[in-house]
């Protein structure tokens, strides 16, 4: 497993927000130096030189567990490699994409995969009925009225949506499958069941906001497809997803 053109993406805007960042350091301290000098003359550049050396090691340690190796140690750099994504570079490429009006989802698409990619790496299993598939209540056709929310086998099968598809794929694995109508659901979900992993089908922005609320757990991300606009009608690669299923379970 090497990395992707889709994570390159994600990469680029990370290289351009530690420049935009590095900017408004040396700005700042432009500013401040004034008074920092009278402490000590050389104190600007010690503080300065600091904070890039922090800047600089933690992206070390964010591509030494993106571009190291399978191996022993491996999954014990995985995890500060995903917090540095999660909780420092995501933001990050967040602010970038809002002043430079970049196109977000394809930013959060290529967060998703990196995110995937690190989980995918650590070779961890998981077993079929600790992983939840987590799925937007969008995938149900709007004007159908079977109560799927409460359970997805309540479908009546007309296989006008993926619903049909799913709930016999969630008896085929014999695995748990759950339709959230938001965020709030999904947590109540998650407290439930407790799951060991979770693989979470939404749109690029719903599926960045469930990896970093799930963080530390494991959650898998699969955009769905939205020939119909947002949230209306959406559909979901029934391939993409077992495949995912596949491969979380013989290595996850
Ligand atoms: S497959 Fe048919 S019955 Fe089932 S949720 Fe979709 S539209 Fe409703």
């Amino acid at each position: 497993m090497s990395i992707k053109k889709e994570h390159i993406y994600f990469l680029k805007i990370i290289s351009v927000s530690i420049f935009v960042i590095l900017f408004i350091l040396f700005f700042l301290f432009w500013i401040i130096s004034g008074g920092l000098e009278k402490i000590s003359p050389n104190l600007p550049v010690y503080i300065f030189l600091f904070l890039d050396a922090v800047l600089l090691l933690i992206i070390f340690i964010f591509l030494l567990g993106l571009f190291k190796k399978h191996g022993k140690n491996k999954s014990l750099l995985v995890y500060p490699s995903r917090y540095i994504l999660i909780k420092i570079l995501y933001p990050m490429a967040f602010f970038i994409t809002s002043i430079f009006r970049i196109n977000r989802d394809k930013m959060q698409n290529s967060f998703i995969d990196i995110n995937n990619f690190l989980l995918f790496s650590m070779n961890k299993q998981v077993s079929l009925d600790r992983i939840l598939i987590l799925l937007p209540h969008c995938l149900q056709l709007h004007n159908c009225k079977a109560k799927i929310t409460d359970d997805i086998h309540n479908c009546l099968s007309c296989g006008k949506c993926n619903i049909k598809e799913l709930a016999i794929l969630a008896d085929k694995k014999d695995m748990f499958i759950a339709v959230a109508t938001g965020g709030t659901l999904a947590r109540m979900v998650l407290e439930e069941k407790k799951p060991q992993a979770v693989i979470a089908v939404a749109c690029e922005r719903d599926l960045s906001s469930g990896i970093i609320d799930g963080f530390p757990l494991p959650v898998y991300g699969l955009s769905n497809m939205r020939p119909n606009g947002p949230c209306r009608d959406t559909f979901v690669d029934i391939s993409a997803l077992s495949d995912l299923i596949g491969r979380i379970t013989l290595f996850s």
